[in-house]
């Protein structure tokens, strides 16, 4: 049985098992995602009799420092680890450190980048021993079957010949077959429920999107097919973060967690009849929401629903591969609101073909919205997407400003706007929507509770902060 360390590394705080690679200090709710995927790789490891610990250094604010301290006192076999677009090369590097560190350690990098860059990591950072693409999880079930990690689909490695390719699985992962996440080796303290403080964590409900939008990895990295969780093992989950950690707040995470109808109804109607007493927050796209989901979901607990809007018009909507409308969108808002369920409503500008126009129209289009809570950002091209393909074909995106990631920093130029000037407008369109004055007092009003109420003042605080020094 060997030895196993799952982490994320040193540095800032990033969403960083989803396809959003956002940096968490450029998002209006600044909440923290605990590593859903490593607490699953380390289930699958530790049912099959191998020793794991986990760690999540930017949650807990420790350093390299740390890190270096922890391989020192647990002395791992292998280190598993995640990397950011945003932060690659800084996640990257990390691997020549702890074969100094340790040599005889092998290194295994996952990660959205990881997916379609994995022979340029592998080449130009040698320490690397293994990349793991698509799901990790999959590659573990099969490693503890007995196949040797360079063997298995999925996984690019070094290899005496060069560097190895395997090809994708074939299959997919039934997700009622994985174990729970291995939430009792992280510290459940450091994912606050922003509102409350109280403890969250995220679900995993279902996976993967019938939709083609030109910057989402999903359907690249595992086609069109939807998996959905069975209502039953979601529930026995749900339970054990109520009895065993004491969880009641939730992300319930899926590329579209509305997309089909029935099991979505389904499972509000299991977590009501169950007499669950929880909150929690999921995903939609405008076209995939009706009175009757969302008033299973509010009686289930759901607080807040996050739409990916994206532009105030419609033909951009079409060019991105979304296939929605404004008037979707505004049906989804109003929907929401009658039905007392907060909408979040993410909006993106940057793509190749703004102009000042075009983004003035989105910015004035949020104002018609008004939704509950709003996020602007810049188109980021993820490698592997559409996107991607499109802008550095282009010429349209500057490396240096890639590195420097996050959706606030523009990696790209659209054919009329400057990657400056559109930093300048996602910031003068988060002031314009923050400033007004009726907005300031409906979302106090609405927070129910002195304590509530002071923690969305600090959280604005820090907003402003971000805004003016990119704190
Ligand atoms: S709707 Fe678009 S952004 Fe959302 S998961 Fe599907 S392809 Fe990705």
């Amino acid at each position: 049985m060997a030895r196993f360390f799952l982490f994320i590394p040193p540095g800032s705080l990033y969403r960083r098992d989803d396809r959003c690679q956002s940096k968490v200090a450029d998002q209006t709710i600044r909440a923290v995602f605990p590593p859903l995927d490593l607490a699953y790789m380390a289930a699958i490891l530790r049912q099959a009799g191998h020793e794991v610990r986990m760690a999540d250094y930017p949650a807990s604010r420790r350093g390299i420092l740390h890190l270096q301290k922890d391989l020192t006192q647990f002395a791992p076999d292998c280190v598993i680890y995640t990397c950011t677009a945003p932060t690659l090369e800084n996640d990257l590097q990390l691997a020549g450190l702890m074969k100094q560190w340790k040599s005889d350690l092998s290194v295994a990098v996952k990660g959205e980048p990881a997916n379609f860059l994995d022979e340029r990591m592998l080449h130009d950072y040698p320490a690397i021993d293994f990349v793991l693409r698509g799901e990790a999880e999959g590659i573990l079930k099969r490693y503890v079957k007995g196949m040797a990690l360079e063997e298995i689909p999925g996984v690019t490695a070094q290899s005496e010949s060069g560097i190895r390719r395997n090809p994708a699985p074939t299959e997919l992962l039934d997700l009622d077959t994985l174990p729970f996440p291995a939430r009792d080796l992280l510290d459940n303290s450091l994912y606050p429920w922003p509102e409350t403080g109280d403890p969250m964590t995220t679900v995993l409900t279902s996976q993967g999107c019938p939709f083609e939008c030109i910057f989402c990895p999903v359907v690249p990295l595992t086609g069109k097919r939807v998996r959905f969780r069975s209502v039953e093992s979601i529930l026995g989950e749900l339970h054990e973060c109520i009895d065993r950690f004491n969880i009641r707040h939730f992300l319930f995470h899926a590329d579209t967690f509305t997309l089909k109808k029935q099991w979505v109804v389904d499972l509000c109607r299991a977590i009501v009849e169950q007499g669950l007493s929880i909150e929690w927050a999921a995903n939609s796209r405008v076209d995939t929401i009706d009175k009757e989901r969302l008033e299973w979901m509010k009686r289930a607990g759901c607080r807040i629903i996050g739409f990916g809007v994206e532009s105030g018009m419609d033909e951009h909507l079409q060019a991105m591969g979304k296939n929605t409308t404004t008037q979707q969108a505004r049906h989804a808002v109003r929907l929401c609101r009658e039905c007392g369920i907060r909408s979040h409503a993410f909006f993106v500008f940057g793509f190749p073909w703004d102009t000042e126009e075009s983004i003035r129209k989105t910015i004035d289009f949020a104002l018609e919205l008004d939704p509950d809570f709003f996020d602007f950002n810049l188109a980021f091209p993820i490698p592997g997407t559409e996107l991607y393909r499109m802008v550095v074909e282009e010429g349209l995106c500057d490396l240096e400003r890639l590195k420097q990631g996050g959706y606030s920093v523009a990696a790209l130029r659209t054919r009329t706007v400057s990657a400056e000037r559109l930093e300048q407008l996602r910031r003068a369109a988060l002031w314009r929507l923050y400033l007004r004055p009726g907005y300031v007092i409906r979302t106090l009003a609405a927070t129910g509770s002195p304590l509530v109420a002071w923690r969305y003042c600090r959280a604005a605080v820090k907003r402003i902060a971000n805004l003016l020094f990119g704190v």
